[in-house]
């Protein structure tokens, strides 16, 4: 490619828009450009970058065994009412109604429509396993779309989907994905960490998160320096607090005082309660009332805990969980919101967070307009029905592995995330085959995703900077730039004119810095893209040699006219 005709509108500031430096540097270099919030176009450089990273994961997937196909973007709501994702997807989900007014939507993620293929095309347990994947656009209505590629409201996935006659087999492919994501990403010169994850909306068993670290990310990996225990904030377990026994046996009531009630006019909230009686958080019992497709349910956490909804959704076993509205509350607790506590409450399931029943004299809403009460003990005064991890671990508590004593925590982007689907989707929508005894059996299902742009805008928060991005070579638009010192000498321009045939004769992605600019334009240009290696062709020519400059180490060899392709073949080829 010529520099002159390439379309890479670089720009010298800052765009006010993007807030970190992989962002700017996208908008910059010129690869992408803003349509609308969440909604890029990607110019040629980023187009060919996407098309890079495709190619690894493509040449991966199919070493795995996994075939390709591409299913339709728009997808009808029938298969989403099938597994109950239509109402459960919530906002995110774009729907759309055609002109006969049926509902659509614009597919997030393809377990409905790859199950209704696989239902309808294979009946066979000879014909099973089978992994499918695509790479293709998913469209999600994130609440908060930002930071450019990384979190998009369309944007490029590349999602796999297994179908197993047992979860052995399953357990076989879900390595099989493992081992070829690590090959991706170390392919792609990304220093990354796999993490035990929360499968989120996609729901069933085990999943875990390839994350690339990067001060920036969005998430916090919580990982164990004795063991090989890690895990994103969502899903971190909390080890070395032991669940107390004899639940609905009654605590030890030895030596603690009676129950008080205390007036606590117009104070609410777990500071304002805490600040009022002069208390500490810790021993505050935090009353958080959910709704449930099973009826409310009272949640009891530590005043400086935060409960994690997904455990608890995980522990109550429910799909839809969220803070209940205040009517409900008032229903429950028969007082105006603010004053929720469990002595007392009859009628609702409450659960706890393992931490609760270690504070000693606790203090609680009473359930009554500006009282609260103090002296709570557990196990004397209330009950929980269940007992668990129910609360996001901090870096202070101990790994739920080895029982190390503290976390260690580091930032990180998702880039992937592999699924233990089990029967969540076959059941529901009954995709069955017919076993060896020609029996109707329910298929096993895995699902295995990587964020294509993600994982190219990941690589510049890992390789950058103050000039700009220093592209690992499988990602690299272009490997190599060539670049005439003064297109006016026509010596310069012959030599690099020559270079640059080599270079596509080689099957190299080269670039030709043809334009008549001051050469310091060019070499910045060409820095803030990012391109590997420069080859600037100069001073030296009267020597017969040109100049090649290593982009990451600013590494310069002077290497003679003649000997440039065997040099590019050894050094970028390999
Ligand atoms: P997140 O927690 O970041 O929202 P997710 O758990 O919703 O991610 P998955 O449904 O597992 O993501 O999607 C698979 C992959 O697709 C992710 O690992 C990520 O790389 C990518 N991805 C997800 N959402 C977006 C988005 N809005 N923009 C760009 N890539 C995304
Ligand atoms: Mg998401």
């Amino acid at each position: 490619m010529k520099m002159s005709q390439l379309l890479a509108p670089t720009l010298r500031e800052d765009p006010k828009e993007a807030e970190v430096v992989s962002h700017k540097l996208l908008l910059r270099a010129g690869y992408i450009r803003k349509l609308a919030a969440g909604i890029y176009t990607y110019l040629p450089l980023g187009f060919k970058v996407l098309q890079k990273v495709s190619q690894v994961i493509r040449e991966e997937m199919n070493r795995s065994g996994a075939q390709e196909v591409l299913m339709p973007a728009l997808l009808p709501s029938e298969l989403w009412q099938e597994t109950g994702r239509w109402n459960v997807y919530g906002k995110e989900l774009f729907r759309i109604q055609d002109r006969h007014e049926r509902d659509f939507c614009l597919g997030p993620t393809h377990e409905e429509a790859i199950t209704e293929l696989v239902r309808r095309s294979i009946n066979s347990y000879k014909q099973l396993p089978i992994n499918l994947y695509q790479i293709q656009t998913k469209f999600r209505d994130e609440i908060r779309p930002r930071f450019g590629l990384m979190r998009g409201r369309e944007f490029i996935m590349k999602d796999a989907y297994s179908f197993h006659t047992s979860k052995k087999d399953l357990d076989k492919e879900y390595k099989n994905m493992y081992e070829t994501y690590c090959r991706i990403f170390e392919r792609l010169g990304l220093k990354y960490r796999v993490v035990q994850a929360d499968s989120g909306a996609i729901g069933g068993g085990y999943s875990q998160e390839f994350m690339v670290l990067a001060d920036s990310g969005e998430e916090e990996i919580f990982y164990c320096e004795k063991c090989d225990y890690a895990a994103s904030r969502e899903s971190a377990g909390v080890g070395g607090e032991k669940i107390v026994e004899g639940i609905g046996k009654g605590g030890d009531e030895k030596g603690k005082d009676k129950v008080k009630e205390v007036n606590t006019p117009g104070q609410k909230t777990i500071e304002e309660v805490t600040a009022f009686l002069k208390e500490s958080p810790e021993k505050m019992i935090k009353t958080l009332v959910y709704e449930t497709e099973n009826g409310p349910v009272i949640a009891l956490v530590r005043g400086d805990h935060a409960l994690n909804e997904a455990k608890l959704k995980k522990m109550l076993g429910v799909e839809d969980l969220k803070l209940a509205a205040d009517k409900v509350i008032e229903g429950v607790t028969k007082a105006p919101v603010g004053f929720a506590g469990p002595v007392g409450l009859k009628g609702v399931k409450i659960v706890a967070d393992t931490a609760i029943p270690l504070i000693e004299q606790g203090i609680t809403g009473a359930n009554k307009e500006d009282y609260h009460l103090t002296n709570v003990v557990y196990g004397r005064d209330y009950q929980a029905e269940l007992l668990g991890d129910l609360r996001f671990a901090l870096s202070s508590d101990a790994c739920p592995k080895c029982g190390q004593a503290k976390y260690s925590v580091q930032r990180g982007i998702e880039v992937g995330h592999i699924f233990k689907l089990g029967t969540k989707y076959s059941e529901k929508m009954k995709c069955v085959y017919l076993d060896e005894g020609n029996k109707e059996k329910t298929m096993i299902m895995g699902c295995y995703g990587i964020g294509v742009g993600r994982t190219a805008q990941a690589a510049i928060e890992q390789n950058h900077d103050e000039d700009g991005i220093i592209w690992p070579m499988p990602l690299a638009p272009y490997q190599v730039a060539i670049i005439p010192v003064n297109v006016g000498i026509k010596e310069q321009l012959e030599a690099a004119e020559k270079i640059y045939q080599d270079g596509l004769q080689i099957g190299l992605d080269v670039l030709l810095d043809d334009r008549d600019f001051r050469v310091g334009v060019k070499l910045k240009d060409i820095d803030l893209i990012g391109i590997p290696i420069k080859i600037i062709v100069g001073k030296a020519l009267k020597d017969g040699q040109v100049e090649i400059k290593l982009r990451k180490t600013g590494e310069i060899n002077l290497v003679e006219i003649g000997k440039v392709g065997e040099w590019l073949r050894q050094n970028v080829c390999s």
